[in-house]
């Protein structure tokens, strides 16, 4: 049997195998388990994209392969949705690019930017494709702490001058998985500031930007560099619409950054299913009831956690946006020894926080994606934990 390539020892080993054994080893016991790991909505989508989906996979027309870049209809859907959500204009012919998933996307944007050896700027802890990607693409990742004491913003006054000057783009996510945090309007004039001074590509991960509480709305890169000079931002329908499976997204923002992007895809993918394009334009067109109602369902169960977890002791900020829930493990613990030890003891499964980099060392994940009386049950599992 031939040697794999050299790049695939680059990627790191699956840090959640343990856990996901530990879970194996549970449920072989016969522990009832609840599972707090899963960055995944556990509510369907909504029945109005369901039909229209269905409608869509019975026409023929849809039938062939689609175009790399999405159908015009989908690009025109995306850039009516910008402008009404954040008042920004982009053109649907050319600063749209579909994807099948953001993840994609993320994970392409690399290969249409790295040469061998130049730098990306990567936030940790982080969504880890960010970093597994460059190293791929035969980047160097500069990896940006995202400190409790700063808000888990990334500190750019921290980053040497030779490392900015060689950096080809820059990651940020905010709303932030896995830390939970916003970012505030000095944050994003500042990143594309330095975008400016520096000219790199900002790259925004805006996949939780609708996944909001208390009436707080999440702001686009794009607001802030309304000529669209130095950014681009990645979506996904995953979150908002809860169509995970679905595989639908798309980049928005910098022409060439689009373009670019689409090039690289043009050779790799042959675009996502237009059935999942006219569901995804019936999702982006809509009065937007089921945000709202995914809003009330996951703020509720926010509540019910943090609340729940301050009855026993323990104390987490709430967030204002996205299903995660960021906490401190208990001193004496590593992230992986006390996600096991959950398991093992209580049927209770976290993520431990080093799954998302070193900076994540020392918290854990809960992801509010199961109902609220298995959240409830799990809260009094732990009381009377030794924490
Ligand atoms: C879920 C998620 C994505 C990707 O979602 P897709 O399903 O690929 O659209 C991207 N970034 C972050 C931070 C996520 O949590």
């Amino acid at each position: 049997m031939a040697k794999p390539a050299s790049r695939v020892a680059k990627i790191p080993p699956y840090l959640f195998a343990r856990i996901d054994k530990k879970k194996e080893e549970a449920r072989k016991k016969g522990l009832d388990l609840i599972d707090f790991s899963i960055g995944d909505p556990d509510i369907p989508t909504p029945e109005f994209i369901v039909k229209r989906m269905q409608e869509a996979v019975a026409d023929p027309k849809n039938h062939r392969y689609p175009s790399y870049e999405g159908m015009f209809a989908y690009r025109k859907a995306v850039a009516d949705w910008y402008g009404q959500r954040f008042s920004v204009e982009v053109d649907p012919k050319d600063e749209v690019v579909a994807l099948i998933g953001s993840k994609e996307g993320i994970a392409h944007f690399p290969f249409a930017y790295l040469d061998e050896g130049d730098i990306a700027l990567i936030p940790s802890p982080g969504y880890p494709v960010y970093k597994v990607m460059t190293l791929l693409a035969g980047g160097v990742p500069y990896i940006m702490p995202l400190l409790e004491e700063n808000g888990f913003l990334p500190r750019f006054d921290t980053i040497p001058e030779e490392v900015l000057k060689k950096a080809k783009f820059m990651f940020i996510n905010y709303p932030n998985n896995p830390t939970g945090a916003h970012a505030n309007d000095a944050f994003y004039e500042e990143a594309v500031a330095l975008a400016k001074k520096y000219d790199f590509v900002l790259c925004h991960d805006a996949a939780y930007s609708e996944v909001t509480y208390d009436g707080f709305r999440a702001r686009s890169i794009l607001e802030f560099d309304k000529e669209k000079r130095y950014s681009i931002e990645f979506h996904s329908l995953s979150k908002t619409y809860c169509m995970t499976g679905w595989r639908i997204g798309f980049a928005a923002g910098n022409r060439e950054a689009v373009q670019n992007l689409g090039k690289l895809k043009t050779n790799i993918d042959s675009g996502a299913f237009d059935a999942v394009q006219w569901a995804a334009i019936e999702a982006l067109t809509s009065n937007q009831e089921s945000v709202a109602a995914m809003r009330t369902v996951f703020q509720k169960r926010r509540d019910i956690m943090v609340d729940g977890l301050a009855s026993i002791g323990i104390q987490v900020p709430r967030p204002l946006a996205t299903f995660y829930i960021w906490a401190h493990v208990p001193k004496g613990y590593t992230s992986a020894a006390f996600a096991e030890k959950l398991i093992e003891e209580k049927g209770i499964v976290v993520t431990p926080g080093s799954g998302f980099g070193d900076e994540g060392e020392g918290y854990f994940r809960i992801s509010i994606t199961t109902g609220e009386d298995r959240i409830r049950e799990a809260v009094e599992r732990m009381r009377g934990m030794e924490l």
